[in-house]
């Protein structure tokens, strides 16, 4: 899971927050509550634009160049 961290444009609170992907982003300071919190991307040691994510996706989307009819053996090759 990763780690977002969050600054207070209002009172300067920086904070790290653990949050899945899917977590809707913290819109309010836990110090005074403005609503001036925000994501800092910088900190962020992970890749969060999310291509490359979906191997269902390329499942779906049939054979790509290095499956020959027949299937290629590779896992998520039908
Ligand atoms: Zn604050």
């Amino acid at each position: 899971m990763p780690i977002y961290e969050y600054r207070c444009a209002a009172c300067g609170t920086q904070k790290e927050h653990l949050q899945k992907m899917s977590d809707e982003p913290i819109a309010q300071c836990p110090s005074c509550g403005s609503s001036d919190y925000a994501k800092q991307l910088s900190a962020a040691g992970f890749q969060l634009k999310g291509n490359g994510w979906y191997v269902t996706d390329f499942k779906n989307s049939g054979s790509g160049p290095a499956c020959g009819s027949g299937g290629c053996g590779s896992s998520g090759c039908a």
